[in-house]
């Protein structure tokens, strides 16, 4: 086959593996082969209503410049792309003017970096998987599922430690208490993902279960702010616990996209480019961390305007 293919096009052409074909042309970048949800490979079909544009069987160099062709994963690769330019750009802005110009102490900037590093690496990760994910190495595609996932619970970590520093501001001891907590929860979650049964689809269930459980405990720490502060009717309360409620709304939103693939469930093949489940997800965990950074430096700004309570012995 490759002798009988013109010279021009032999120049142009890279040949790679293609399961029964032996050697398949690729021209580079518009030309990369787009397969079917049946033609795909076992690891990727994971989403049957998805049943064509699947990308597979490149090397490294391939993957890269398939960032720039319409397949079902561009949308996925760049929602997470512009995200991590998104918080990249407000850390340069957090640090260069916004906590300056709130005579930001030490410690504020410390919590306002470590959150957006967490997101930026949440997004990093994410962008890794969706990029490599049709690496001719299945071995190399689950490692970068792995580090996906690890980047969904560093994502959660740039959640709670600004929430958990800044809701506990005048109360070192839970302050403590909750962020150690959330640190050997996060650390758990990495040890269970060494586990070689974590990536298999039999732990589909336990793998949700536990993502589900280490954002949704913070439910414990928010209603314990609430007591702590009075209440429901307090003034800091009514200000914020709004913000922590559409926090947890949009959170629930995206998981909800996340494990229903609703619409491509009602639309089998109609949304394969264009607005399917986990491109919503993507686009809901962006507008997640944005809302919450934006919810940290209001509260930032109340805790500094207002001293803490005499009852009260901030750290
Ligand atoms: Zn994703």
């Amino acid at each position: 086959m490759r002798l009988k293919m013109p010279q021009k096009l032999l120049k142009t052409a890279h040949y790679i593996e293609l399961g029964s074909y032996q050697h398949w042309p690729v021209l580079l970048p518009q030309r990369i082969r787009l397969y079917t949800y049946e033609q795909a490979p076992l690891f990727l079909r994971e989403n049957p209503y998805i049943t064509d544009g699947y990308r597979a069987h490149l090397p490294s160099k391939l993957c890269l410049k398939s960032i720039f062709i319409l397949s079902n994963e561009t949308v996925n690769i760049w929602s997470h792309l512009l995200g991590f330019l998104l918080f990249f750009f407000m850390g340069v802005n957090d640090l260069s003017s916004l906590l300056p110009a709130s005579r930001a102490n030490r410690e504020d900037y410390v919590i306002y970096a470590i959150g957006l590093f967490c997101f930026q690496v949440c997004m990093l990760c994410s962008v890794g998987y969706h990029l490599f994910s049709c690496h001719r190495s299945e071995k190399t595609c689950m490692r970068w599922l792995a580090l996906d996932y690890a980047g969904i619970s560093v994502g959660i970590l740039g959640c709670y430690v600004p929430g958990i520093f800044y809701a506990f501001y005048c109360n070192a001891f839970w302050r403590q208490v909750y962020l150690l907590t959330v640190l050997s929860m996060i650390l758990a979650v990495f040890c269970a993902q060494v586990h070689p049964s974590y990536l298999s689809n039999d732990w589909k269930v336990i793998r949700m279960t536990i993502f589900s459980c280490v954002a949704g405990i913070g439910v414990i720490p928010a209603l314990h702010w609430v007591w702590l502060n009075g209440g429901l009717t307090s003034d800091i309360v009514q200000l914020f616990f709004p913000r922590v409620i559409v926090m947890y709304l949009i959170a629930g939103s995206a998981f909800l996209f996340y494990i229903t693939k609703i619409p491509e469930r009602y639309f089998p093949g109609q949304v394969n480019y264009l607005g399917a489940s986990h491109q919503l997800w993507h686009i809901l965990v962006v507008f997640m961390f944005y809302w919450w950074h934006q919810t940290a430096v209001h509260i930032m700004h109340f805790r500094h305007s207002q001293p803490c309570p005499t009852w009260s012995r901030k750290s």
